[in-house]
């Protein structure tokens, strides 16, 4: 095959454990025979992160903002159990939270959908792409135990030294609980963009859900903001390929979102992003078949990667030498979904059509050949699932491959 000419850089993050593995192979085999593709590679494999005093993070997330696009493999974040396994120098931080406190942004995940395996919720036919907006709120809240009978106020204190603002919020008659917390228009305007920038790239309809009929002040914050950055700029776009922006309530988003046949973008508060893109999760299938896009503000930096980890349990089978069935699906969508990024960015139509290609391929050799990884076929035939329904991931991957193959000649002939 001649190879497609990517103009400009990549960045590859390297990960951990099984999903290495699979890394390594889908960038030999998937990626690097049919790209002519700059990579500037950075291993945030745990052991040079501890090497690296964790500088190698730091200086990945600053190559990902030089370039605008980080393709990213699961990797461990460390706990008790892993500082002593890898005899780490500290409990070093989640690489994740590092870059995107790094290069801001907020994260959306997306479901990669198969016909073949039965959903819990059958009407989702298309994804519903959630965004969590993953600052403030319960996540930076102070709370607190009133041990009896008192008076609760919250204070504000301009700086300046204007007068303070008092508010009273309860008197306690006896025990209790309280909880402040908070939000700034600034996260809350990024978060806005990072949504409507993704809606507009996935050509979907956007929707911010919150309960603003109870928080009227805080979460009306939220729809206000939404509402004028959208009518300012980014609804004449929005009308120009035929989808809107809307706000919901979010008991409405709910009820709503279970009702439909998927295909939306759904900016979600902390909590409810939390919450729901777990649901989303579950109603979809399998972990190995979601895909995580961090997003920045101004739509010109992409991050992306598999939702799951880096599957520690198949890991140890392969380090007993067993052989593994592990779902490479959102490891592979990961190179696909950050080099469609580079496309767009660079107005690289081939790179296009092999990304959709790949993704393609990917589904077809699934819903058609019947090809895929035991949790897949766990999930069609559950209990009842026999061996020969399931291969290994090489013998997946390597139909993908043929699958890819198959594609790319018909178009060259
Ligand atoms: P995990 O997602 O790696 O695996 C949890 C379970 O989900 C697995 O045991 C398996 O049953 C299933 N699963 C997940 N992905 C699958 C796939 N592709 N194919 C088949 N089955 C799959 O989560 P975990 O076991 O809680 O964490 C393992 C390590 O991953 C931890 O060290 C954690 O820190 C790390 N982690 C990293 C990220 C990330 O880099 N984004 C996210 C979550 C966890």
């Amino acid at each position: 095959f001649k190879k497609i000419v990517v103009a400009n850089p990549v960045v590859e993050l390297d990960g951990d454990e099984m999903t290495r593995i699979i890394w390594k192979k889908i960038r030999e085999e998937l990626i690097l025979p049919y790209l002519q593709l700059d990579i500037k590679y950075f291993d945030l494999g745990l052991e040079y992160r501890d090497e690296t005093n964790d500088e190698v993070t730091v200086e990945s997330a600053r190559a990902i903002q030089k370039y605008g696009v980080g393709i990213k493999c699961a990797t461990i974040t460390p706990d008790e159990a892993r500082v002593k396994e890898f005899n780490l120098k500290q409990m070093w931080k989640s690489p994740n939270g590092t870059i995107r406190n790094l290069i801001g942004g907020t994260v959306f995940r997306e479901p990669i959908i198969l016909r073949s395996i039965p959903k819990p919720i059958p009407g989702w036919v298309k994804p519903i792409v959630i965004g969590r907006h993953a600052f403030g709120d319960q996540y930076r809240s102070t709370d607190f135990v009133a041990p009896g009978p008192g008076k609760l106020q919250l204070v504000y204190t301009p700086e300046g030294g204007s007068e303070p603002t008092t508010l009273d919020v309860y008197d306690f008659k006896g025990p209790g609980v309280a909880m402040s917390m908070y939000n700034t228009d600034e996260s809350i305007i990024g978060f806005a963009h990072s949504s409507f920038k993704m809606a507009l790239a996935k050509k979907m309809n956007l929707f911010m859900s919150t309960k603003n009929t109870i928080m009227k002040k805080y979460d009306g914050r939220f729809k206000d903001i939404f509402q004028e950055i959208y009518e300012k700029e980014y609804k004449s776009a929005f009308e120009k390929i035929g989808t809107y922006y809307e706000h919901r309530l979010i008991d409405d988003m709910v009820a709503q979102a279970i009702k439909s046949s998927g295909g939306f973008v759904w900016a979600c508060k902390n909590y409810d992003g939390d919450v729901q893109s777990d649901i989303l999760a579950q109603g979809f299938g399998s972990l190995g078949m979601m895909t995580s896009e961090l997003i920045t503000p101004d739509g010109l930096t992409l991050e992306s990667e598999a939702a799951h980890g880096t599957v520690t349990r198949h890991y140890r089978e392969y380090q007993k030498g067993n052989e593994t069935s592990t779902n490479p699906v959102a490891s592979i969508f990961a190179w696909t979904r950050g080099l469609l990024h580079r496309a767009k960015l660079d107005g690289n139509e081939k790179l296009k059509e092999f990304c959709d290609d790949l993704e393609r391929a990917c589904v077809e050799v699934i819903d058609e050949d019947g090809i895929m990884t035991k949790d897949l076929a766990l999930a069609i035939h559950g209990s009842e699932m026999l061996r020969h329904q399931w291969v290994i991931t090489d013998v997946y991957m390597d139909a993908v491959n043929a699958k890819l193959q198959k594609k790319l000649k018909s178009k060259s002939i």
